[in-house]
């Protein structure tokens, strides 16, 4: 049986303040990393990352989901920037969304037989929107888990590296200008993944 996180760790209230309906996830590594699960549209965080395609036009899944939360004028401030690579992300504003910025990354499409480059993609992916946010001087930053959906990622595969791409960049001067990294599960294959994957990253204290 996969223990669960509150098994893991202490559990501790993240400060509500900032956060609107976050008390619920749990922060851990020192309070810059927490874990909810849930949906990622509802949190008035500085940024939320979306799994875009590489149209940035809206599609399915979370990405659809954050269109519709959002309302009619994302879609056309996305049209005006011209699509965006794998492993890239762009950044637009909320409109109807509680939080203060949307960046969108585009993950790789799996593919076994390709798996270093979608590795290196999925990567591209966390380094880029959390680079964003810092030059957008965003204090706070939830990830959805970029590709496990439609695009395929095997959960455990695709935790693995949001943990370590995190983990480098937190560790990286850049990392101090961020308050708070969250990692936003939905369904429960990801919750178990995080569960088990991010106490190898972020030892609990
Ligand atoms: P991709 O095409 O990158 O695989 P998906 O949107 O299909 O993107 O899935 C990415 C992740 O987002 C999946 O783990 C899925 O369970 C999750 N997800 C779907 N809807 C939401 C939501 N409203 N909030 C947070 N995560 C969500």
């Amino acid at each position: 049986e996969i223990p669960t996180l509150s098994l893991l760790y202490k559990l501790k209230k993240i400060d509500p303040s900032p956060l609107g309906p976050l008390n619920d996830a749990m922060a851990v590594h020192n309070g810059q990393i927490g874990i909810i699960r849930g949906d990622i549209t509802t949190l008035a965080v500085g940024a939320i990352v979306n799994a875009a395609n590489k149209s940035l036009l809206g599609g399915g899944g979370v990405d659809g989901a954050i269109h519709r939360a959002a309302g009619p004028e994302l879609v056309l401030e996305c049209q005006t920037l011209g699509g965006c690579d794998t492993g890239c992300s762009k950044i637009t504003d909320p409109y109807k969304l509680p939080c203060q910025k949307v960046i969108h990354t585009v993950g790789p499409v799996y593919n076994l037989l390709y798996r270093k480059r979608c590795e290196a993609a999925l990567r591209g992916c966390y380094h880029s929107a959390l680079q964003l946010a810092v030059q957008n001087e965003l204090k706070t930053i939830a990830f959805s888990a970029i590709s496990t959906g439609i695009y395929g990622y095997p959960s455990p595969a695709a935790a693995r590296i949001a943990c370590s791409a995190v983990k480098d960049f937190l560790d990286g001067e850049d990392g101090k200008k961020l308050d708070k990294v969250i990692f936003v599960t939905y369904e429960e294959k990801d919750a178990n993944a995080y569960s088990q994957i991010l106490p190898r990253f972020f030892p609990p204290s």
